[in-house]
């Protein structure tokens, strides 16, 4: 891993074995604290909307917790928070995850990489360890896609991969743009863009993150290792139809968008069977939405992720097709269009390989695995060399309510992210 070199005026000190010594309160307290913010009370699942007052919450959560710590917060032009735990520098080792969630989200998925990264500097702060590098906590904003349609939002404006002028014109469902948001929240949505020089300074970034899928549980293994992502993307569907009276309009004369985008979503699973993939409507807006009316449009939005680029290009192909043939059959109009694609993610073998053995240091074995998910990570790994840690979900379920992880688990993403950050943020 070139690009984390030794240096610093910090003497260096023989290298500490960690492990065994937490607080198991401080997790669990740090928990409890966020727990709250953002849980609908009828779902039980989380509403964490970027630029939303959920969010806002979870922020300022997020900043006095690493202010307590002693660590200096900054949100960049984009809305991602960055706090450094010691002076600026070169060869910054960047950890955390992202508070946003999908609608009646669980608590886990990007909560669970924020708040181990915090229970992690306690662990290092009670052991007196100063790092050499900076140690960096990052939050990205709208990793979720939740609310303005482009997952990693925060993450690919800062690597580039999204054009700013396309970021500020996306818009919610209640047709309020991602500048209008982010003004309102008190931000500048004029300067979203690129920052090379944030990029230029870390030396790598490492995500902890909920398993996503049931893989750890069947190897006894309370963490594991990614070895990448898989592509991904969405597309949106606009059915067009003719809305009429549910009652008096004859079967034969009728435009019904709602059939052909339900033999769409049939197909859709038969495509993804066929070219082991996976392919999801998840979403779909329906106009207007009156039980006793024959709809005048649907709206919905295909998730199609695969092992390779060309399987997912294969897939959207079939169901695109698909659609086509059956707004014929129905009089129904169609546009498709690709909202977001992320090509497929190899992670940095060597960080990969270090990381696994100061986990064995620590006592844990950890399978390498690779996730159908999307993350932050897989934007950075674009930049900088780029891991990913995952803790046990004992049942797999994810972006539900149900979603769950151990708090020893827990405790254990804790121990093993605060060897792999004393590790590589040295001295050695
Ligand atoms: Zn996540």
């Amino acid at each position: 891993m070139s690009s984390v070199s030794s240096g610093g005026a910090i003497p260096p000190r023989p290298p500490q074995r960690l492990g065994g010594n937490l607080s198991p309160q401080t997790f669990a307290e740090l928990w409890r604290e966020l727990e709250p913010l953002g849980r609908d009370p009828g779902t039980g699942g989380y509403r964490r909307y970027s630029w939303t007052p959920a969010d806002a919450a979870c922020r300022a959560w997020f900043i006095a917790q690493a202010t307590k710590r002693g660590l200096t917060v900054e949100t960049d032009n984009n809305g991602n928070l960055w706090a450094w735990w010691g002076p600026k520098g070169p060869n910054a080792i960047v950890t955390g995850s992202h508070l946003d969630s999908v609608p009646d989200g669980g608590g886990f998925d990007g909560a669970l990489g924020v708040v181990t990264a915090l229970a992690a500097v306690d662990l290092l702060q009670d052991k007196s360890y100063i790092p050499e590098r900076p140690v960096v906590l990052a939050v990205f904003t709208e990793e979720e896609g939740a609310r303005f349609g482009v997952s990693c939002l925060g993450s690919r404006l800062l690597t580039g991969a999204v054009e700013p002028d396309a970021a500020r014109a996306l818009t919610d469902d209640g047709g309020t743009t991602l500048a209008e948001a982010m003004a309102a929240a008190g931000h500048d949505p004029g300067r979203l863009g690129p920052r090379e020089d944030l990029l230029d300074g870390i030396g790598a970034f490492v995500e902890l993150h909920v398993e996503q899928g049931r893989a750890l549980a069947p190897r006894g293994a309370a963490l594991g290792l990614a070895d990448g992502i898989w592509p991904h993307g969405r597309w949106r569907f606009e059915f067009g139809g003719r809305a009429d009276h549910a009652g008096t309009a004859r079967l034969a004369d009728r435009r019904d968008p709602m059939l052909p985008y339900a033999a769409t979503a049939l197909a859709a699973r038969q495509a993804a069977e066929q070219n082991g993939a996976v392919a999801t409507f998840g979403k779909v807006i329906v106009e207007p939405n009156g039980t006793n009316a024959v709809a005048s449009a649907v709206r919905a939005w295909l998730d199609a992720r695969a092992p390779d680029e060309a399987t997912v290009e294969d897939t959207v192909t079939t169901i695109r097709s698909a659609a086509i043939s059956f707004c014929e059959q129905h009089g129904v109009t169609l546009s498709v269009r690709q909202e977001s694609f992320t090509p497929v993610v190899r992670f940095d073998e060597g960080l990969r390989d270090r990381i696994a053995a100061t986990l064995a240091v620590a006592g844990f074995s950890a399978p390498v695995l690779p996730t159908a998910a999307g993350h932050d990570a897989g934007f950075l790994a674009a930049r900088v060399p780029t891991g990913m840690l995952f803790v046990r979900n004992p049942t797999g379920i994810s972006h539900s309510p149900a979603e769950h992880a151990d708090l020893p688990d827990c405790e254990a993403g804790v121990r093993a992210l605060a060897a792999v950050l004393a590790d590589l943020a040295g001295p050695k």
